[in-house]
């Protein structure tokens, strides 16, 4: 039944209803607005009610101030939105703080900034929702200098990293994967279901990152192996289109050989399609990689083919034929016939 209920949650418009009692007023801050955040952010303001507010912050004045114009002129209404000079004025007034910023040294600055600053008690818990992908270590370090500073009970830092990428920002339907107390959930999901379409509760506060960096790692390996597999059937003289559609009615089948297949033509949607632009950048594949590996020797877990397909990422990212596209690029550092 509690299942039911949720995913009638999850299924239902996520603009709050107008009525003509006066509304509580609910005060955002966002902080990194660049590919994802500034959707994200998007998305949030117009999903709120003008009694609202959302301060911005990024260190790209450009991508505040652009921001903040799109959406005082949008048609949907939603929030006030102020502009802030640093990260702790965003945070001053605000009950709920999102970030999403690139690696752990930009969420550990962006929250030294705001923890330093000596926030005002607010007359609700603060709650800190940190979005980006960074390492579960890091992400628990922040939450300790969270309660370590804000006295008790008066704020809590959770992680909430997605999947869904630009695409999924835009329109709204980015998955979660929240690591947090199960008090706080129920807080929590309707903050983020203005931006996405589902919340995966993972457990405790750093868990959301576990399972992301989990799944990220699986997604780094699983993308080179379809590229080889793909590169080596071609070779062979299989008809591009007709192995991959054994592949995917086969035990072979993932995401990279059904939905992101690396060999242009076999997916008209696919990156590879468009000479692999946009789609998930090289980089931050590496990064994530990265990440896990990190955190896989943190928790004393043997990741055998990690070293192998970080060189792989390194090496196609120093290719000046792969730099800043889609990660199914390997393909071509392979020498995968396009
Ligand atoms: P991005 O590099 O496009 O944007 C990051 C923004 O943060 C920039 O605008 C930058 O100016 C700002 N910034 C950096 N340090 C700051 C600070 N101290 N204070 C304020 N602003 C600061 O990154 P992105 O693609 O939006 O990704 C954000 C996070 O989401 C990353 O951790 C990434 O791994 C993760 N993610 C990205 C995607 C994707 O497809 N792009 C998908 C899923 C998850």
């Amino acid at each position: 039944m509690k299942t039911n209920v949720r995913l009638w949650r999850q299924l239902q418009p996520h603009r709050r209803a107008f009525s003509t009692t006066p509304q509580r007023l609910d005060n955002y801050a966002f902080i990194g607005l660049g590919q994802m955040g500034y959707q994200m952010a998007r998305n949030l303001q117009a999903k709120l009610s003008p009694s609202d507010s959302v301060h911005l912050f990024d260190l790209n004045k450009g991508a505040m101030e652009k921001l903040a114009q799109e959406m005082k002129s949008s048609q949907a209404g939603g929030a006030a939105v102020k502009l802030a000079d640093d990260a702790a004025e965003a945070a001053r007034d605000a009950d709920t703080i999102i970030s999403c910023l690139p690696e752990p040294r930009h969420v550990k600055s962006a929250y030294g900034t705001i923890l330093e600053s000596g926030l005002p008690a607010r007359p609700k818990p603060r709650l800190f929702i940190d979005c980006s992908t960074i390492d579960p270590s890091s992400s628990r370090e922040v939450a300790a200098s969270v309660s370590k500073v804000l006295p008790s009970g008066q704020g809590a830092f959770v992680d909430a990293p997605m999947s869904g990428g630009v695409v999924g920002a835009t329109a709204g339907t980015l998955t979660f994967m929240l690591g947090a107390p199960e008090s706080l959930v129920a807080r929590i999901e309707p903050v983020l279901l203005r931006m996405g379409k589902r919340v995966l509760h993972c457990g405790p506060q750093g868990t959301g990152l576990s399972a992301k960096l989990a799944n990220n790692y699986l997604l780094a390996i699983n993308n080179i192996a379809t590229a080889e597999a793909m590169n080596l059937g071609i070779r062979w003289g299989l008809d591009p289109k007709v192995l991959a559609g054994i592949i995917n009615v086969s035990t072979g089948k993932c995401w990279p050989s059904e939905v992101n297949n690396p060999v242009p033509g076999v997916v008209e949607t696919a990156p590879a399609s468009r000479d692999y632009a946009g789609g998930f950048g090289i980089g931050l594949m590496k990064k994530d990689l990265r990440l896990a590996m990190m955190a896989a020797r943190e928790a004393g877990a043997r990741l055998d083919l990690a070293e192998k397909a970080d060189e792989v990422y390194d090496t196609a990212e120093a290719d000046e034929r792969c730099k800043g596209r889609d990660f199914s690029v390997v393909y071509r550092y392979l020498g995968g016939k396009e």
